[in-house]
Order: structure tokens, then sequence, then C-alpha cells
């Protein structure tokens, strides 16, 4: 049976750097699925689809080529066969990707994507629903928490390029993302009940993938 650890949380709770460091320590494959939404959002974007329009949203679903790369030491993302790895990480991207995956044919499509990657071998897998909709037989799940403060530090100092990205900005905009993602009606980021909840407020990137590492040996 395929070995899946299914990462999920709230954006800025340290997710991305816990799986690639857990994918390296354990020797698996690694995938990002917040990077396909804002690929597809990307390119919506870029279509000049209105985002806000989930019908015009949903039409279009099915276009982009949207591939993946599994490597936790260099992942790539890319959209009909451009590197798309920055630009999906600009705040237009980042400010209009809640409305772009609370599409359900968005969801369907990716969602089956994500599984087509899953089945060929052994993964961990970043997200939001990882542990409830995607791989809900995962057998380690961790949603991962921090404080409000500390997420969006984490967030501003990605984003530390972008004069305009300072905390406060930075923390009204994680809000709006965060409330729009648990309150969507597709798939809403909530805990599965049988996940592992970490609390990364007060642990090292070191600490938090011991912590994984030892729930996927027991
Ligand atoms: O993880 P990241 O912040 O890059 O995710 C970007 C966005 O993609 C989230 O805010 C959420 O709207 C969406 N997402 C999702 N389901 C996932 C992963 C990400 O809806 N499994």
């Amino acid at each position: 049976m395929t070995l899946v650890i299914a990462m999920d949380g709230p954006s800025g709770s340290g997710k991305s750097s816990a799986s690639k460091g857990v994918a390296r320590a354990l020797g698996l494959r690694y995938l990002d699925t917040g990077a396909m939404y804002r690929a597809m959002t990307w390119w919506m974007l870029r279509e000049g689809v209105p985002v806000g329009d989930a019908e015009a949203v949903a039409a279009r679903a099915g276009d982009p080529v949207i591939v993946s790369g599994t490597d936790p030491d260099a992942p790539t993302i890319s959209v009909d066969g451009a590197d798309v790895s920055e630009p999906i990480r600009t705040r237009e991207v980042t400010n209009a990707v809640s409305a772009v995956s609370s599409v359900p044919a968005v969801r369907a499509r990716l969602v089956a994507l994500q599984r087509e990657i899953m089945a060929a071998g052994d993964i961990v897998v970043e997200g939001r629903d990882i542990g409830t909709v995607v791989a809900p037989e995962a057998p380690v799940k961790v949603y991962l928490t921090a404080s409000e403060e500390i997420r969006a530090a984490r967030r501003a100092r990605d984003l530390a390029a972008d004069p305009a990205a300072s905390v406060a900005v930075t923390q009204a905009e994680q809000a709006r993302r965060d409330r729009l993602d648990s309150t969507r009606k597709a798939s809403p980021l909530v805990k599965a009940a049988d996940a592992h909840e970490i609390d990364s407020t007060e642990l090292s990137l070191g600490e938090v993938i011991e912590a994984v590492v030892r729930l996927a040996k027991e």
C-alpha cells in the first residue's frame, strides 16, 4: 500500500517547509497542492477570466495543463509547459486563489490530478483537504497550526520583495483568505477527526519535522 502523509493547515503554519523536510527525512516524494490551485488561478487571471464569477471559472477549469514535480529538493509547477513557480506567488494570485479554489469544478479537476500523482508511490502531500477529501485513508494525518502573529510574520518574510507587504497588510489579507478557505461550501479547511494537531508556534522547523517523522514510524 502507498504511504501517504497528509499535511493540512492554514496559510503560514509552516506546512511547506515541514512537508519538504519530512519527505527528505523519509526519502518520500512531495506534492504542494496549494501550488496547483495557484497555477489554476494564475492561468485564469492571464486568460482574463473574471475570477469572482464561479460559472466563468468552472467553464474553463478543464483547459490548463498543470504539471507538478514531486522532488522535495526541487519542486516544480508548470502550466501549458511554462514554469510558473515564481508568478504563482504574487499577491495578485494569492488574493484571488480562494475564489478560484472554491469552485467545485476546479476542485474536482485538481483532486483527480492529485490522486493520480499519489497513486505513483509514497508521498507527503500538503494542502487544506488532504486528510478529509483527497486521501481520507492516509495512515498519517497532521494538522499544523501556529498563532496568527507568527503566521503573518512568516508570510511577510516570504513576500519581503513586495514593498506593500507589511506585516499588517499581510495579516489582514491572510485573515481574509483563511476565512474564505474555512467557510466555503466545497471542501472547507477543517481538521480531520483522526489528524494529529501540531502547534508550531513554539517549535523549530526541525522539531516539527521530528514530530511528524515520529508519527510516521509509529
Ligand atoms: O498552501 P497555499 O497557501 O499555497 O494555498 C493557496 C490556496 O489554495 C489556499 O488559500 C486555498 O484557497 C487553496 N487550496 C485549497 N486546497 C488545497 C490547497 C490549497 O483550496 N488542498
